[in-house]
């Protein structure tokens, strides 16, 4: 008899897409990193870390990090805890709130990081279809029979947001626990996050990241916001020291400097918005995005499996985009938006591979 357990032994492990070796010159576009480097404070505050910090245990609360947050945010320390990038607090969402009888309920597609979690829990997860246009049904999610609704807003991998009204019935007419993973919300309106709705509706918890917008993947850091009942038992059901004290102070530093963040934020939609132009004119169809990245189809004319096709080409150019296999999602491409540069690189090898 294996000594795993036959669910770990079963599942096909969560897989993130391909890191190109640094220095190699790849244009990386796959995992919705931001092009720009962080705000220049956290250098600072990188550099300024010295032995003593090193030595001795990190605060295992994140109170400074949790004061900041919850300043910024008109909410109260309380009501806020960090975690070792949202990635982690996914994982603490289903220790604390979701039994194994449970039942998740989330739109398909999206960000499938929550099917592998549910999987180690041996938690249902129930995919609740998209229109056709890709947005969230609201009304299809309440009749889905669950105990859970995770909502990614705007989603991923489609780009698409829900309008703040739209979520507030969610969690209005649902009686248990709505997550809604805003990994992406600072690209989108900034009136389109529904933190300020935590003090009215004990059923709702909301997820951040410092990956995205704050250009910090590499230093582990998420957040999020829900009733101090419920931040008081992740509390008790997190690990220790979950946070260690060179990222803390990175995100207090990244967090300081908002004007960096929205400048970043402003280009890159400026950009999004100029490439899906660029897309459109080379006959992609593009679902219109809110976020740091694209979901397009290649133009009809290019032969089957045409998405699968540039994906590989793409790469054998150095240029690295997603491809999904996926119902609805393997004619797609998955593009996160760079600089202006590499994105005009990008638009270059796409018209030439069309025109073959
Ligand atoms: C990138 C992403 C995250 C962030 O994960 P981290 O662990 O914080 O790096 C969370 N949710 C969604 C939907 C994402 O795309």
């Amino acid at each position: 008899m294996s000594i795993v357990q036959p669910h770990i032994e079963r599942l096909h492990a969560y897989s993130s897409g391909i890191q190109p070796p640094k220095g190699n010159g790849a244009i990386k576009l796959n995992l919705n990193e931001n092009p720009y480097p962080p705000s220049t404070h956290v250098l600072k505050a990188l550099h300024s870390i010295d032995e003593e910090t090193l030595q001795r245990y990190p605060d295992a609360l994140c109170d400074e990090l949790r004061t900041a947050l919850a300043k910024l945010y008109g909410v109260k320390k309380e009501q806020t805890l960090c975690g070792n990038g949202s990635s982690e607090i996914i994982s603490l969402l289903f220790s604390v709130f979701i039994r194994a009888q449970d039942r998740i309920a989330i739109p398909y597609p999206s960000f499938s990081l929550y099917h592998s979690v549910a999987a180690v829990h041996q938690v249902e997860c129930v995919n609740v279809p998209t229109q056709d246009d890709f947005s969230v049904n609201v009304e299809w999610l309440l009749e889905s029979r669950s105990n859970v609704i995770v909502l990614v807003n705007p989603n991923a991998p489609t780009g698409r947001l829900l309008p703040v009204s739209e979520v507030e019935r969610l969690v209005k007419n649902f009686p248990g626990l709505v997550v809604v993973d805003e990994a992406y919300i600072d690209f989108a309106d900034p009136h389109a996050s529904v933190i300020p709705l935590i003090e009215r509706y004990a059923n709702l918890l909301v997820v951040r990241t410092f990956s995205k917008v704050y250009s910090l993947c590499g230093a582990r850091i998420g957040y999020c916001f829900s009733n101090e009942a419920f931040i008081a038992a992740m509390e008790k059901g997190k690990n220790l020291y979950n946070v260690n004290v060179i990222s803390q102070r990175l995100a207090l530093a990244a967090l300081q400097d908002q004007e960096h963040m929205k400048r970043t934020a402003i280009a890159v939609g400026h950009t999004r918005d100029a490439f899906s132009a660029n897309l459109q004119s080379l006959g992609f169809d593009v679902i219109p995005s809110q976020t740091n990245f694209v979901l397009c189809t290649p133009p009809a004319h290019i032969e089957d499996n045409g998405a699968r096709q540039l994906y590989e080409k793409l790469m054998e150019r150095n240029i690295y985009v997603r491809y999904f296999e996926g119902s609805r999602l393997s004619d797609k491409l998955r593009i996160s938006i760079g600089t202006d540069e590499e994105m005009t690189i990008l638009y270059n090898e796409l018209h030439c591979l069309l025109e073959k």
